[in-house]
């Protein structure tokens, strides 16, 4: 599968994440600055920022910590 998001790598930071429910891969970006890693699980990083992206195709929330 080709995204011409991945044009946008060089400018915006973005992580791809897969839906639980539906199984789409959608792309989302960080918070800030400088939380800009991605991470299933809170215990992955020190600190971190959990946000609630909505699937685009289901609009399910998938949780992601951001360290
Ligand atoms: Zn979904």
């Amino acid at each position: 599968m080709t995204l011409p998001a991945s044009e946008a790598s060089e400018e915006g930071r973005f992580t791809m994440v897969k839906c639980d429910k539906c199984g789409s891969t959608f792309e989302i970006t960080p918070p800030d600055d400088v939380h800009d890693l991605a991470s299933w699980s809170q215990e992955a990083f020190k600190e971190s920022v959990k946000v609630e992206h909505k699937c685009p195709f289901c609009k399910s929330d998938v949780t992601v910590f951001w360290g």
